[in-house]
Order: structure tokens, then sequence, then C-alpha cells
């Protein structure tokens, strides 16, 4: 019933607002609780726009308009996958009744046909996002040596010295600029968070604590502080006005500097099924398609591209202001393997969808099963990813009786919206219960090495993506099939 078709009265509305108003509307539903209807009336659409980022036309009242991508401008915006309406993944609550009672909001992925750009339909207050921000990269081995070798790399390929400049937006607590300054290159690092900038400063990195977008890029370049090299990393996805910010790298390049960007891949996400990282957080998902029409609409060139092993597949872009239209063989490449992908075209984003309602309806089966034969089941990692996942199947403390978490600000708290109690990850093997879900699955490995004593006293896990699966302690066997 909830896929039956939504009654179009006006001839005129193409199929393309249909299939999205089909989409959204059994969201709602699904998140809303309420029973399936056709949304026709004043009521109906007033509260369905409770739920959507987007502008319902009240003329057509049976109508959504989806969202105007915010890169290109056009309306040829389709629904991807509808996650429903979730609390930020990172809220973690005092008490599980706080953690139930979390400001939800929709999380939607929708992929604009004119410039190929996944992106989240409902932007977040940056400071609701970023209020308790306390990622530190310096507290990452695989970063600091990821930064080191760039950095190195760098500066000889670049002849850089004493006289260059090196600029880098969103610098977090200066964990990359500080190998510049152990070579002597001279840095200006931009970090909105006052209390990591601090951190910065006491480290040696020269630190602005502002926003960076096009108005600062401005001002400082009509300071001389042009740079031979800016680093972007793992900031374009969360920047809402993504043209005006990389207005503002392009401001800010001196014009024989390149810019080093950093983003996650979303193809690799696509072809991983992980779902789970797609979040509030995260506004954008790139393709290098995307990205070529992001900087070639603001005056800049990508001219060589890798694909880089960071955070589960990331492409670093070098970027100028050169007018040449001579790109690296790498680029070509990339850019004729995402065109076999399909990287164009609707359809293979929806195949993604479809895989992850799958993985969805497995996953809910399999727990259901084990909870019906009266196995006692667990998480592992408090972490976004775990809420994101959670929260999209609806379990709760009546499947999962409780999360571990190294994390000791973590532990004694509540996951968001769900309301699992977190625990520390000594409690695992203490509870023994039948089950674990791995939440972070991309560290399955690593995570079933280190609780081996929970293994040992036949614990089992389960892995969900990219299809749900069970460890048991001796062996891999697949639960259900791809
Ligand atoms: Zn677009």
């Amino acid at each position: 019933m909830q896929n039956a078709p939504i009654r179009a009265k006006n001839a005129d509305v193409s199929s393309r607002v249909v299939v999205a108003f089909r989409a959204t509307t059994s969201n709602v539903m699904k998140s809303a609780n309420v029973n399936p209807i056709t949304y026709t009336s004043r009521g109906d659409l007033k509260r369905l726009e409770a739920f959507c980022d987007y502008p319902l036309d009240s003329s057509k009242a049976h109508t959504v308009r989806s969202l105007n991508c915010r890169a290109c401008g056009c309306n040829n915006t389709q629904p991807v996958l509808l996650l429903g309406d979730m609390p930020l993944a990172n809220a973690f609550a005092k008490t599980a009744k706080q953690a139930r009672m979390l400001e939800r909001y929709p999380l939607e992925l929708v992929f604009c046909e004119q410039c190929c750009l996944l992106q989240i339909t409902k932007t977040i207050d940056p400071t609701a996002l970023f209020k308790d921000y306390m990622y530190f990269s310096s507290y990452s081995d695989t970063m600091l040596s990821h930064a080191r070798d760039l950095v190195q790399r760098l500066v000889v390929e670049r002849y850089l010295n004493s006289d260059s400049l090196v600029i880098e937006i969103a610098s977090n607590d200066g964990y990359l600029l500080k190998n510049y300054v152990e070579l002597s290159v001279p840095v200006l690092g931009v970090e909105p968070a006052k209390n990591i900038a601090r951190v910065a400063e006491e480290g040696g990195v020269p630190t602005l604590v502002e926003f960076f977008d096009a108005s600062l890029g401005s001002r400082l370049a009509s300071e001389g502080r042009r740079a031979n090299i800016v680093h972007a990393h793992n900031v374009l996805a969360h920047v809402p006005k993504t043209n005006e910010f990389v207005q503002g790298i392009r401001h800010i390049l001196d014009p024989k500097g390149v810019a080093v960007v950093e983003v996650p891949y979303a193809i690799d996400l696509l072809r991983g099924r992980a779902f789970d990282t797609i979040y509030h957080e995260h506004l954008f998902y790139y393709s290098l398609a995307s990205l070529d029409h992001l900087f070639g609409r603001n005056g800049l060139t990508i001219r060589d591209v890798e694909h880089v092993d960071i955070h589960g597949g990331s492409l670093r872009l070098m970027v100028d202001t050169r007018q040449s239209d001579v790109r690296s063989q790498a680029f070509y490449a990339l850019q004729n393997e995402e065109i076999r992908w399909g990287v164009s075209s609707y359809q293979a984003y929806e195949n993604f969808a479809k895989h992850v309602e799958k993985l969805r309806d497995n996953l809910k089966n399999m727990l259901g099963c084990l909870k019906g034969r009266g196995k006692s089941i667990a998480a592992y990692g408090a972490a976004a990813k775990g809420s994101v996942l959670l929260n999209y199947l609806e379990l709760g403390p009546d499947t999962i009786d409780f999360v571990v978490d190294r994390n000791p600000h973590k532990q004694g708290k509540f996951m968001p919206g769900v309301g699992i109690p977190i625990r520390e990850t000594s409690y695992l093997a203490e509870a023994q219960p039948d089950y674990c879900l791995l939440l972070p699955w991309n560290f399955a490995e690593e995570i079933v090495a280190q609780e081996d004593t929970y293994r040992r006293g036949g614990g089992r896990f389960i892995v969900p993506v990219p299809y749900p699966r069970v460890i048991a302690h001796d062996a891999m066997d697949v639960f259900v099939s791809n």
C-alpha cells in the first residue's frame, strides 16, 4: 500500500515530479508513522512541508518540487535514497529519553542531472553541527603520516622555500601545516573552531579564526597573501555555498600556484554501499564529473587527480587557474571509468539505492529472526555511521541491548534517536551477548582481532555492509547472500 501510485489530478505534472513525490510521501509516512494517504489537502501539504527542506507548490498540492541544486542552481534534482528523519549523527545524549526526543531532520540524498552532483536536501545550521566539534586531526596516526608524505613531496615538486606561502582552509590543529613550518616554509591556517585554532597557534602554526568564503579569499588576496599552495582537505563536502568557497580558493591562489583539494569519493561510497556515511554534516558527495563542473564554473581547472585510500576512498585533486585545457593521463582515465560506471545517469544511483534497501530488509530480518530465537544482540562502535544505521533500521534497545565504544567521552551516554546505552568495550566480553553488530564495518578485521575474548567465549560478529554476514568464532560464513 505504501508504494501505491499517487493520484495525479493535473495532467501537466511531469513523471519526475510524481516519482519524487511518491518516494518522499512514502518516507514521510514512515517517519511520521501515519497511514498511507494521498496528500491533496493543504493540511497534508503543511504536514509534508515539515519534513521537506524544499518548497512545495500549493497550487499543485499533490506534487513536491525537488531541491534546486546548490552548485549549478538547476531544478533537475532526483531523489536517490531516503533514509528517514533522524537526529544529528553525533548528538550523543545524557539519557535515553533525551536521545529519543532529539530534534530530527530529513536525511534525503538527491542527484542533480545537470552537474552530476549528489547532495542531501537539508542544510543544518553549522553552529548546531559543530558546537561540540572535538575532532583533532592529530589524534589519527594515518592522517599524520598521510600529511607528512604529501608535504615532503610538494615541497620538492613545487620548489618551495622561505619566500613561498602555503594556506590551508579548515586547517584544524595544524597537523598538516606544521610539516611546512619544520621545513621553513611560511604558512597560514584558516580554522573557524576557536579551541582547535588555539592548539594550532600553540604548535607554531599562525591561524585565522574565520569561516572561509569568497570575501575572505578576496580580502587575503588584496593584502597580498596569495599562496603557492592552497590545501583544502575534507572541507568541500561540508560547505553549503560551494561556488563561493571555490571562488575564494581562486582569489588566494597565486597564478602559478596549485590548490590541493581532497574529498571523499562518491563512487567509492556507492560501490561499497556505504550509505551510513551519508549524514547531515556531509552535504555533498563528489564524483570527478561533478567536481569538474564545479571548478570549471568558477574559473579553475582540475589538472590532475589521484584516487587515495583514506576515509574509505578519496580523490586528491590538483587544481589551478591556468587557461590551458591539458589534463593528466590519470584525469582522463578516471573520467572514462566514471563514464563507464554511468556517472551522469540516474539509473546508476537508483541501483545503489535498491541495494541499500535490500541490505536494510535483509539485516532487519536477520536481527528479527535472532531475537525470535531468544538470542541477545549488542553493537560495537558509537560513531556517526552507527547512528545512521541504527536510525535507518529503527533499531532500539528492544533489539540491541547496548553499544560498546572505546571513547570514554561517549561511555555512559545514549545513541542519538534510538536511545541505546553506550558502555566501555570490556563490557562486551563481560555480558557476552550471542551476537554483536559491528557498526564500524570498515575496521571489521581490526576490531574482531581486538575482541578475541568475546569471540573465544562463543560471541559472533555481524558485519552489516556491503551485505549482512556473520563472523563465527572460527570462520566467516555468509548469513544472507548478496
Ligand atoms: Zn547541479
